[in-house]
């Protein structure tokens, strides 16, 4: 089941995947099984022990300035209209599906649900990374911050305040310009 907005982009050929190669709007994508990106966390939880956590946040994080800028420039696509073609197209991503609670670009500030994150069940079957405390969605977090910085051509200030591995019924991520990220 895919969105209206996907729906359109394959049709305009937004979406072409033919043998050995995938491009999504324009980039070349690469899919991979939710179990071997855990893997990929892991072995850096082995090696960085929270730091690895960090390292994933930019990662994210350089996703995010990356498809805003690629996209911006590309697809003519300004960040405002952008964010909203993300919240349609990220579930094709399998990150989840993700929801505007709050988007006050006067006040920079946005929130997001996230519900079905394959993180926190990925993270709960792992022995690696079962025991870890915190928030797990630390790439769609890293996401966040790349497209809100890009957004509001600023630093911002970004926390996962709820998720779904802490016993949350879904996850929240928090954004803001300010220091003080908004709890709800
Ligand atoms: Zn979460």
């Amino acid at each position: 089941m895919v969105s209206d907005f996907v729906q359109k982009m394959m049709f305009a050929k937004q979406l072409e995947i033919e043998e050995g190669r995938i491009e999504l709007l324009g980039f070349r994508m690469v899919m991979l099984p939710a179990y071997t990106l855990t893997k990929f966390i892991e072995e850096l939880y082995k090696v960085h022990g929270d730091e690895a956590f960090d390292i994933v946040k930019r990662v994210g994080k350089h996703h995010g300035r990356y498809a805003t800028d690629v996209l911006g420039r590309e697809h003519e696509i300004p960040p405002r209209r952008f964010i909203h073609e993300t919240l349609d197209s990220s579930g094709i991503l399998g990150l989840g599906k993700l929801e505007a609670e709050i988007m006050n670009f006067d006040e920079g500030k946005m929130v997001f649900r996230i519900e079905g994150s394959p993180f926190p069940e990925q993270f709960r079957q792992s022995n690696i990374l079962s025991d870890v405390e915190g928030p797990v969605d630390h790439l769609q977090l890293g996401m966040l911050i790349g497209i809100a910085s890009d957004l509001f051509d600023t630093p911002v200030t970004a926390r996962e305040t709820k998720c779904e591995f802490l016993g949350h019924t879904h996850c929240k991520l928090a954004v803001t310009t300010g220091d003080k990220v908004p709890e709800e």
